[in-house]
């Protein structure tokens, strides 16, 4: 098998693992480019069902980014607490949405280098919205993600850095699929390669994994 193949073998096997274990979040269905941004800066450094637990209440009350851009920073940060580092989280949701109001007429700029402006955006935000609000192709990770490309593709014992991680998933996201290829890497991350104790036994690319 050449390294082409594997890298192909690997995404064919995590997109059907995928089909039958994928977690249900509402930010997966979305079609608001306002809800997808403004979820990937929720899920910043806390697990999903925190954010999951707060997303229907959240969106009813912040409709968009005007809602925020008026809304008292005090209660906004009331209203995020359950995620962890709320003062610094809504100060990001503030400067963004007085940013998307007053530069850009309400709507989102496309170029994630605008988001980045932004103190506490960086690439694995803009990278995502882009990938998930706007369909493109994009490259980003968070530790889930280079924990997964480390074990199967790299030695242990190799610090990767980031651009030898994009150049992974240029090879393993499908052209078309590659929204399903980030979240089927993240709910395989979560499920069955974990941090501690992964559970290789039940891994269906166990075969291809140089971790294994
Ligand atoms: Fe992760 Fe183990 Fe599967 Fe390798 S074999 S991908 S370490 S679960």
């Amino acid at each position: 098998m050449n390294r082409e193949d594997k890298y192909i073998q690997v995404r064919e096997k995590i997109l059907d693992w995928y089909k039958e274990n994928k977690r249900d979040y509402p930010w997966r269905k979305s079609r608001s480019l306002f809800q997808i941004l403004i979820t990937e800066i929720l899920l910043q450094k806390t697990i999903a069902l925190n954010v999951k637990n707060i997303y229907n209440d959240f969106f009813t009350k912040y409709k968009d980014f005007s809602t925020i851009n008026n809304a008292d920073i005090t209660k906004l940060q009331s209203d995020i607490k359950g995620l962890g580092l709320s003062n610094k989280r809504a100060r990001i949701l503030k400067e963004l949405s007085h940013m998307i109001i007053t530069d850009y007429e309400g709507k989102i700029p496309h170029d994630p280098e605008i988001l980045r402006k932004i103190n506490g955006i960086a690439e694995y935000v803009s990278n995502a919205f882009v990938c998930f609000g706007l369909n493109h192709r994009t490259f980003f990770f968070d530790v889930n993600i280079k924990r997964f490309i480390q074990r199967v593709f790299k030695s242990q014992d190799v610090k990767i850095k980031t651009v030898i991680i994009y150049s992974d998933l240029d090879k393993l996201l499908p052209k078309t699929d590659f929204k399903n290829m980030y979240w089927a890497i993240l709910d395989f991350g979560n499920k069955i390669c974990s941090k501690n104790n992964p559970k290789c036994e039940l891994c269906p690319i166990s075969d291809k994994c140089l971790y294994f």
